[in-house]
């Protein structure tokens, strides 16, 4: 075995070079990821047990909480029991000792006859035997027991790397590598922070004393995790802000006057606060990077139109991008029906425009004659050349692209402005989205109805069907929508097709049923779209196609079918859909599920109509992971820190992160030469940050 002597060891090293790890090791511990002598020390434990001292079997007294230390005499599995439980004989040559622990299966195979075992919990009483109910437990794997044996972490561990070789391994050298950490802050700020050493805060990490120590590691490191990526993001945001320049556009009395005029209705307080915004961002130099959240139908189209009319005034183009074409024709009639007899020029190019219409409508753009240009990301990401491109703006609908983002600053630098309907938690906009400016429309325009959302079970269908006609009756209209086209194998879940059929035929054999999917060609699509809109269709049958798009005052009626297959988030954008007049609306959930959680998480629906209070219960009860993947912020996953549980330590890190940015924006001063050089390591691929001075 190649073994250097200790004393030159580094944070960079191959553990392979660390006491106790040979080439075999060394390949078992790439595989759980650690390269490193640094990766090894980032190497977090999943838990910590502290076990008081041990006593002998025949000393223990009942109620006594004990650590026993013996060997496993014999095991079983007892499954015909209810509940199941594993069982097994603990002697110590003064003693046997029975303890079994419920519903764990999985212990078979890992404790058997032979074993050393150290366990420890509350000493009970079984036939006049002694016993130990669901006990916490080691397997010891050496024959001695070392000192330290009763108390340390837990690791993650593989089939050929224990977690207690791998806390042997990390033991011997810890003293050692833990004098190589360098440290982030000062002194002051570590106390009035109330955070410990980073030097011993990987000490404790991996050899606590109790668990006080494991409290305090935590804390620093899940705090220094945030603060380095707050700071990355801190400082993304500084290099788009100071290294790229953008038309300034400025907004003067006449032309808000003029841009006014087009809306038939006064800008409630929130579009005017939202738009005072965007306006002194677009009056600047630096370029805009904000997303504008609100609610579907809180009138974002209107504040958006506004900004690119402000664009137009001063001569310059505005792109607006959508997600799909449906979604791009609908923004153009929007379009249109504000700009009704006005001399802006706008043009909607989608993939069915081609040959020379097409080429005719590209050369307009790029003589700079059309002034707002309408299409889908994935269009106006192709190469149409801009006169003079000086804003975007990009619609995600309840999609998070910031890809998208990121493409698009790479030619020119126009201001950019996202709208989502998905409002973003708190925490997601200190993370995934923490380099943009926020604007948020909270309110929507006034004589709203209100949306009754019942969540009810197949069986209740009938009624539901009889309360519907009523209400076609007097004329409203009513969506029906399916998670999926055709039914699956199984038949478990409805489908749109399928259902289509029933509903025209068997229950509303009166009323025009149509459907919608999106396998369907573009021109049908339309004209079934049209015939909702104009009030021929009563009930539309429809996937999650009608989520973009459809804007139809009279249909105040929405049932969702499975609706436990969908995100909270998006039934809350589904039913926006029916909130578009004053007319009371109706939302029914149908889903047929036993499950708990499932049905607390849909009554979540009938209880609130704010999307914040529904995107945050959805995060958590499906945990940031999804949407908070290193696809969508840029960024490596967090190891340590949940941005859920961590939220304070979350805010700290920012707030600090900020300012130390704001301070010394390219982390020069020697004082910061340790952050800079750990941003470097780990963030150096993901925000090229490498030329960050
Ligand atoms: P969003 O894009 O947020 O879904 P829109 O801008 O499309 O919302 O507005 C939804 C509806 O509300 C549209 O029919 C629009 O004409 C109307 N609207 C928008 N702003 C106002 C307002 N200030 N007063 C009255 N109606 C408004
Ligand atoms: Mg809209």
């Amino acid at each position: 075995m190649t073994e250097k002597p200790l004393d030159n060891i580094s944070l960079d090293m191959p553990v392979q070079f660390l006491k106790g790890v040979g080439p075999a090791r060394a390949a078992a511990f790439e595989k759980l990821g650690v390269k490193t002598v640094a990766d090894l020390l980032e190497y977090y434990p999943r838990d910590w047990y502290f076990a008081p001292e041990p006593v002998k079997i025949e000393k223990v007294k009942l109620n006594q909480t004990v650590t026993l230390v013996g060997i496993v005499e014999s095991t079983d599995f007892q499954y015909w029991r209810k509940p199941s439980y594993f069982e097994a004989y603990v002697n110590d040559e003064t003693g046997s000792c029975r303890i079994i622990w419920f519903n764990s299966k999985f212990l078979q195979g890992k404790i058997i006859p032979g074993q050393k075992l150290i366990v420890w919990g509350k000493i009970g009483q079984y036939k006049h035997q002694l016993q130990l109910t669901n006990p916490k437990f080691v397997i010891v794997e050496d024959d001695e027991i070392a000192a330290d044996s009763f108390s340390g972490p837990v690791y993650p561990a593989s089939a050929e790397l224990s977690s207690g070789q791998i806390k042997r391994i990390v033991r011997q050298s810890l003293e050692k590598i833990v004098e190589l950490v360098p440290e982030f802050f000062d002194a002051g700020f570590l106390k009035k922070s109330n955070l410990a050493e980073r030097q011993k805060a990987f000490k404790w990490l991996h050899n606590p004393e109790d668990e006080s120590q494991v409290e305090k590691a935590n804390r620093r490191l899940k705090y220094d995790e945030l603060f380095l990526m707050q700071s990355a993001l801190a400082l993304r945001r500084y290099k788009v802000r100071n290294f790229s320049r953008a038309a300034a556009l400025e907004c003067t009395e006449l032309i808000d006057k003029r841009i006014r005029k087009r809306f038939p209705f006064l800008l409630t307080e929130d579009q005017d606060k939202v738009i005072g915004e965007i306006v002194s961002d677009l009056a600047k130099t630096v370029p805009m990077n904000r997303l504008l959240q609100g609610d579907v139908g809180s009138g974002k189209t209107v504040v958006a139109l506004y900004a690119a009319l402000v664009a137009v005034a001063n001569k310059m183009q505005v792109a607006i991008m959508a997600p799909t074409e449906i979604l791009a024709e609908q923004h153009f009639i929007n379009i249109e029906r504000y700009l009704k007899n006005s001399d802006v020029k706008r043009v909607l190019i989608t993939g069915g425009i081609t040959g020379e219409k097409r080429k005719e409508i590209l050369d307009d753009i790029q003589s700079g004659d059309t002034n707002i240009i309408v299409g889908t990301v994935a269009l106006l990401q192709e190469d149409i050349q801009f006169a003079n491109l000086a804003l975007v703006i990009i619609d995600e609908q309840h999609k998070f692209g910031v890809h998208q983002r990121a493409q698009l600053r790479k030619d020119a630098t126009p201001h950019c402005l996202v709208m989502t309907a998905t409002p973003i938690p708190r925490t997601l906009a200190m993370t995934a989205f923490g380099d943009l400016d926020i604007s948020v429309v909270k309110h929507s325009p006034p004589g709203r109805g209100q949306i009754i959302t019942r969540c009810i079970q197949p069986k209740d269908l009938p009624k539901a069907y009889e309360f519907i006609r009523e209400r076609l009756k007097a004329k409203k209209q009513a969506y029906f929508v399916y998670p999926r086209i055709v039914d699956s194998e199984n038949g478990e879940v409805k489908a749109a097709i399928a259902e289509y059929e029933n509903l025209s035929k068997n229950i509303f054999p009166e009323f025009n049923v149509g459907l919608l999917h999106g396998q369907m060609a573009g021109d049908n699509k339309q004209k079934i779209m049209d015939s909702f809109r104009k009030g021929k269709i009563h009930c539309l049958v429809s996937t999650v196609l009608i989520e973009v798009g459809i804007d139809v005052p009279n249909a105040t009626i929405m049932v969702i079918e499975g609706a436990d297959r969908f995100g909270l988030a998006q039934l809350h954008q589904l039913r926006g859909r029916i909130a578009r007049s004053s007319s009371k609306a109706y939302c029914l959930l149908v889903a047929q599920t036993e499950n708990e959680t499932a049905k607390s998480r849909l009554e979540i629906m009938e209880r609130s109509n704010d999307g914040f209070e529904i995107a945050e219960h959805d995060l958590k009860i499906r945990g940031p992971g999804e949407l908070l993947s290193s696809r969508q912020h840029g960024l490596p996953d967090l190891k340590i820190a949940n941005i859920i549980d961590d939220f304070d330590l979350l805010t700290l890190a920012r707030k600090d992160a900020f300012e130390l940015v704001e301070k010394d924006p390219m982390l020069k001063s020697a004082e910061h030469k340790n952050i800079r050089a750990e941003l470097g390591r780990k963030f150096a691929d993901s925000l090229g940050l490498v030329d960050v001075g």
